[in-house]
């Protein structure tokens, strides 16, 4: 009998690993939506819709040998994986891979795909008809979304506010203050060292004003939180011996595990290890995993394989619009030509597009 590998959703882990491993065990795939987010491109997407589709790729091509079952994991245990509408998936390993959460429209909430295409719109209406927008988060997703607007929408009046003295304070210097003159060049208003002290929701863009700790305030327009993503990590937080870590996420050992039960894994923006939450992270997970299982099913033990390390010094790319940008390349600070040629020209949809079957 083949060793059965259930994983809970199909993300960038989750689906690429259970693409990798589907001729070396039998593969359950257990994800809730209809569709998969390809997220680097739902930050333009709310300036321009018109590629909405692009990053919204259906599952039904995916795999060859494994199966998709689309539904909501509710529980884990040693023997397998319990659904929402009670049935159960039986297994010898599960990965729990049930990412993360972020603002509207960048992701799906509870309400699914057709609810994001419906959050997509809207935003994207209110976007339209104001003339003022303020970015509360200079992280990756907020500083691409006033890049993003400042090359769509020239003639809005774009903040971005950020917390910290400078932008991406832990990355080279030079990543920060390039991205922050690309910004102010194009007309971009950065606020840096500043907090939001009336945010009126932390997932939900709004039209209000803005008051902030340095004394200013922004006058009213679309306000957009962008402070980040929280994992959905309640599945995992109900395992014996677990241990929450920052933003909702779950510690796992040197071998990705993060309870006591020693054949349940956790990876990607679930699983705390020492990387961030970024398909990045994920690219360095995914081979480590492919490995390790392919060695469990042919009859090793966990404290035999080689534990994972995370990233050192993980590159980011931050494209502002389809033709400018920086980015970290691990050994060197690139500028306008690679960041496009990398990302900002196609968001990675091709490569997404090929791993789903979609031509
Ligand atoms: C707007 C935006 C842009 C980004 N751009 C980049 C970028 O350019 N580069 C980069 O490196 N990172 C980027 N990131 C980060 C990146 O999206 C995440 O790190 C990545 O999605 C993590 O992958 P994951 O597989 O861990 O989880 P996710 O992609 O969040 O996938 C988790 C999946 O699990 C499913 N799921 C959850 N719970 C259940 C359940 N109980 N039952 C069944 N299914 C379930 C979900 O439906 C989902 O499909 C971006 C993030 C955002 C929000």
């Amino acid at each position: 009998m083949s060793i059965r590998i259930a994983i809970i959703g199909g993300g960038y882990i989750g689906a690429e690993l259970a693409q990798e491993l589907e001729e070396k065990a039998e593969i359950t795939l257990i994800e809730q939506r209809t569709h998969f987010v390809h997220t680097p491109a739902m930050i333009r997407a709310v300036v321009d819709p018109s590629i909405l589709d692009d990053a919204l790729v259906p599952y039904d091509k995916l795999l060859q040998r494994g199966r998709v079952i689309q539904a909501r994991a509710t529980k884990v245990d040693e023997i397998g994986v319990t659904l929402e509408n009670g049935e159960r998936v039986e297994a010898d390993y599960i990965v729990v891979a049930t990412g993360s959460e972020n603002a509207m429209p960048f992701k799906p909430n509870s309400g699914g795909i057709e609810q994001l295409r419906a959050d997509n719109a809207r935003i994207h209406g209110l976007l339209q008809s104001t003339g003022r927008v303020t970015i509360v988060g200079a992280g990756a997703v907020g500083t691409e979304l006033a890049g993003e607007i400042a090359h769509f929408m020239p003639e809005k009046e774009i903040t971005l506010v950020s917390g910290t003295p400078t932008l991406f304070p832990d990355m080279p210097q030079k990543l920060g203050a390039s991205l922050k003159a690309k910004l102010e060049a194009a007309g971009v208003k950065v606020i840096l060292g500043s907090r939001a002290e009336n945010l009126e929701s932390l997932t939900v863009p709004y039209i209000g004003d803005l008051s902030l700790s340095n004394g200013q305030t922004v006058p009213a327009g679309l306000v957009f939180p962008a402070i980040g993503s929280r994992a959905t990590s309640e599945i995992l937080a109900a395992l014996p011996g677990v241990s929450k870590g920052s933003a909702n996420r779950i510690k796992v050992d040197s071998w990705m595990r993060p309870s006591a039960l020693p054949n349940v894994f956790a990876a990607g923006d679930v699983a705390e290890m020492g990387d961030a939450m970024t398909i990045v992270a994920t690219s360095r997970q995914i081979p480590w995993l492919k490995k390790s299982l392919q060695a469990l099913v042919g009859g090793k033990k966990v404290e035999d394989l080689k534990p994972y390390t995370p990233w050192k010094k993980a590159p980011i790319l931050v494209p502002l619009g389809p033709e400018k940008g920086n980015s970290f390349l691990s050994l060197f600070t690139a500028g306008d030509f690679l960041t496009r040629k990398i990302k900002g020209e196609g968001l990675f949809l091709q490569k997404t597009h090929k791993r789903f079957g979609v031509h």
